[in-house]
C-alpha cells in the first residue's frame, strides 16, 4: 500500500503554477482560540493542499500570528495575519475579519488581553449556570480543553464531554450552551462601529465575516454601515443564494470579496477542513493592495 494517496483529492492544487494562479484560503483557526490545528500543523496542511495562501483568524486574539508566520516562511506558503472579532449588531453575534494589523502594536495587545479576561469571565459565568443546574464541571475542566487558548463556547462543550455530563459537543450545545439554552451567557461584545474603527485605526481591512448566517437580516447590513472594506462572501454555511446575494451587495457598496473554509481542524460541526472554501488570488491580491494603502 503506498503510504501517500496515488490520486490528489481535487482540491489539491497544482504547485507547478504560480501562486497567482493557485488558490487561498482567507479564515481559519488555531488552538490559539477554538482550532484543533496548531499554527505550525495549520500551515503543513496548507503546504500539502498547495494553497497560495492561508489566513489565520483567531477569534479575539493574534497570539497565534507569529509562530504561523514563521512557518509560512519555511514552507513557502504565504501567511496572511488576521483576527476575527466578536461583535453584537441588533442583538446577535456579529463576525468581523481583520486583516493586516499592526498586531505588534502595544495598545493593541493590550485590548486583546482585555477581550482573553472577559472570555474567561464569561466563561466562568457559564460555569456556575451549568452547576446550578446540578451539572458536575468544574472551571479547571473548561481551563484544561482550553489550553491557554481565548476560551469559548467550543472549550465548554468539550469540557461537558470530558465530566461526561453530555455524549457530545453537539448535544452540549443543543442541551446547556447554545443562544436558546439554559447555561448561554452573552459575550461581551463590541458594536460594528467599535471593531471596525479599531482595525482600521490598527491600519487593518475589516470583513464582515459570514454575512449569511446571521439570525437577523439587518446585522450584516448595520456592519456595512459601519465601514467594512469587504465582505466574506464564500464560506461552507452559506448557501448559493447567499453568496449571490453577498456579491451583489459588494458590487453595490464597492466592497471587496473574500472567502474561506473557517476551519478549526474538526472540532467545530461538520468538521469543515482547511483548503474546502477558497478564493482565487487575485481576491487576495486585493485585499493586500488595501492593506498596503492603509499602511502607507
Ligand atoms: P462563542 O464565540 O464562545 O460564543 O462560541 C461560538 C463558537 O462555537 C463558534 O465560532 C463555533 O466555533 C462554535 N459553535 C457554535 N454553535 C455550535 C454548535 N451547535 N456545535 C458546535 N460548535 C458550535
Ligand atoms: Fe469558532
Ligand atoms: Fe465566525
Ligand atoms: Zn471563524
Amino acid at each position: 500500500m503506498p503510504s501517500r494517496p496515488v490520486r490528489a483529492p481535487r482540491h489539491r492544487g497544482d504547485p507547478r503554477l504560480p501562486a497567482e494562479d493557485r488558490l487561498a484560503d482567507l479564515h481559519a483557526h488555531t488552538c490559539f482560540s477554538d482550532g484543533l490545528f496548531t499554527p505550525e500543523q495549520l500551515v503543513e496542511r496548507a503546504r500539502w493542499l498547495n494553497l497560495a495562501a492561508v489566513a489565520v483568524t483567531d477569534h479575539d486574539t493574534v497570539a497565534g500570528l507569529e509562530r504561523a508566520l514563521v512557518a509560512g516562511r519555511r514552507h513557502g506558503i504565504e501567511v496572511v495575519p488576521g483576527v476575527e472579532m466578536s461583535c453584537g449588531a441588533d442583538g446577535v453575534d456579529v463576525h468581523i475579519l481583520g486583516y493586516y494589523l499592526d498586531f505588534a502594536d502595544r495598545d493593541l495587545l493590550a485590548f486583546f488581553d482585555k477581550l482573553f479576561a472577559a472570555r474567561e469571565q464569561r466563561a466562568r459565568t457559564m460555569v456556575e449556570k451549568l452547576r446550578a443546574h446540578g451539572v458536575a464541571v468544574d472551571w479547571p475542566d473548561v481551563a484544561r480543553a482550553a489550553g491557554g487558548a481565548a476560551v469559548g463556547r467550543p472549550h465548554v462543550a468539550q469540557a461537558l464531554v470530558e465530566v461526561r455530563a453530555v455524549p457530545s459537543l453537539e448535544e452540549a450545545f443543543r442541551r446547556w450552551i447554545g443562544y436558546d439554552s439554559p447555561a448561554y451567557v452573552p459575550k461581551y461584545r463590541l458594536s460594528p462601529e467599535e471593531a471596525v474603527g479599531f482595525i482600521k485605526e490598527h491600519r487593518g481591512v475589516a470583513v464582515v465575516a459570514h454575512p449569511g448566517i446571521y439570525r437577523r437580516e439587518s446585522a450584516h447590513l448595520l456592519t456595512i454601515a459601519a465601514g467594512v472594506d469587504g465582505i466574506e462572501a464564500w464560506h461552507p454555511d452559506h448557501t448559493p443564494d447567499d453568496t449571490d446575494r453577498m456579491i451583489e451587495l459588494a458590487r453595490k457598496n464597492r466592497l471587496l470579496l473574500t472567502g474561506g473554509s473557517d476551519c478549526h481542524g474538526g472540532r467545530k460541526k461538520g468538521k469543515v477542513y482547511l483548503g474546502e472554501v477558497t478564493v482565487p488570488y487575485k481576491y487576495l491580491a486585493a485585499l493586500k493592495r488595501l492593506g498596503r494603502r492603509r499602511r502607507n
